[in-house]
């Protein structure tokens, strides 16, 4: 078995991820690395935290977590690439950079991603961001077609499934055009005049 650190950013994606590497040729021994300075809000952040954290306990693999908020770091990475897919290759290098040097410090050979899981990625980017972090740290990043994938019931049921990327620009273009309400009228908090 080989050592694999695996980078989560929710554990629906790193459910199928899981299920691609166990359907691969290759038999991994997998870390699970948390570090997400992209997701916001902060009650965001700590639902996915907790839900990954509560898949790896089901399925019994370690992990090691950067619990830091890091919504500064974030935008200085993406300061002056607003817009995707600029920011979204800041934010693969980011993250991906992070953990190609965790992967180093922990003596794991090989890392990879839940970000190859998604639709809605750009997956070039992603093998590019990888594979410059990898060589970057002296490490191999794995990019497999993880799309398809789909996840253990077992390891994902019940667990906090997210509604957009995780940035609030990906926050704003999920919701944007949304004409449900929050909450109907009727149950909406009276509005005092405290004049
Ligand atoms: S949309 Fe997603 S990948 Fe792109 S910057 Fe935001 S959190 Fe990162």
């Amino acid at each position: 078995m080989r050592d694999i650190l695996v980078h989560a950013c929710c554990a629906h994606c790193l459910g199928k991820l899981l299920a691609a590497l166990k359907a691969g040729p290759e038999a991994w021994a997998p870390t699970v690395f948390w570090y997400n300075p992209n997701i916001h809000p902060l009650i965001e952040f700590r639902r996915r935290l907790k839900a990954v954290k509560m898949l790896v306990e089901r399925a019994a693999l370690p992990l090691i977590a950067d619990e830091t908020y890091g919504l500064v770091d974030f935008c200085r990475a993406v300061h002056g690439h607003e817009t995707a897919p600029e920011r979204c290759r800041e934010c693969y290098a980011l993250r991906l950079g992070r953990t190609a040097q965790q992967a180093r410090a922990a003596g794991c050979p090989v890392f990879t991603s839940t970000l190859v899981t998604s639709r809605h990625q750009d997956h070039e980017l992603i093998r590019a961001a990888g594979e410059a972090a990898g060589t970057a740290a002296g490490v191999e990043f794995l990019y497999l077609d993880a799309r398809a994938a789909e996840a253990d019931p077992r390891l994902v049921h019940m667990l906090y499934h997210q509604q957009y990327c995780g940035c609030v620009f990906s926050e704003y273009d999920r919701y944007k055009d949304t004409t449900t309400h929050l909450w109907p009228p009727s149950a909406a908090p009276k509005q005092t005049n405290p004049a």
